[in-house]
């Protein structure tokens, strides 16, 4: 095994030898005319590409709402669309915390996810308690999801948050 060469999907470091990724299972060498794969099973095209777009396209969402188009819809509206661009700015950044949730894991350093995540809150709030606590809060999602692939975690995760969003209108506006 050398260690110049690594996983396009997890970062492991990859033997030449082997068609599959040892860690993820991800098929190594892939033509990269097939842009599909390439999108979906390389984690620089995920960090450097999917994650910053979502996270772009639900800003961009974000300011349209509240910037431009404000005055022309109705509260209904825009209280009905803030799910999708939560849904988007946190799917984006849900991604990046299971790519390095997702390190720890290929590393052998954690079972899965939720192993991974439980051990980083178990010392963050040993050390500082409340941003342990409310870290633990922001992320419990990755408590629940034992996917291999940062692309499921960070939507099923993000999911979770959209349908709490739109559960809290429902009970906090029932005229809605
Ligand atoms: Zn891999």
């Amino acid at each position: 095994m050398t260690g110049s060469i690594h996983c396009r999907n997890c970062g492991a470091p990859a033997d030449p030898r082997r068609q599959r990724c040892e860690y993820c299972g991800a098929w190594q060498g892939f033509e990269p005319s097939q842009p599909w794969n390439l999108l979906f099973h390389s984690r620089k095209a995920r960090r450097r590409f999917i994650y910053p777009l979502l996270i772009a396209a639900g800003c961009l969402l974000m300011f349209y709402i509240y910037g431009v188009a404000f005055d022309r819809l109705s509260e209904t509206t825009l209280v009905r669309l803030t799910p999708l661009w939560f849904f988007l700015i946190v799917f984006g950044i849900y991604g990046y915390v299971a790519e390095k949730l997702l390190a720890a894991v290929y590393a052998g350093e954690s079972a899965d996810v939720p192993a991974a995540l439980g051990k980083w809150l178990r010392q963050t709030i040993s050390r500082h308690p409340l941003f342990g606590i409310f870290a633990a809060v922001l992320l419990f999602p990755f408590l629940l999801i034992k996917a291999k692939s940062s692309l499921p975690v960070a939507f099923i995760g993000s999911m979770l948050w959209g349908i709490l969003l739109l559960l809290f209108f429902v009970f906090a506006f029932p005229a809605l």
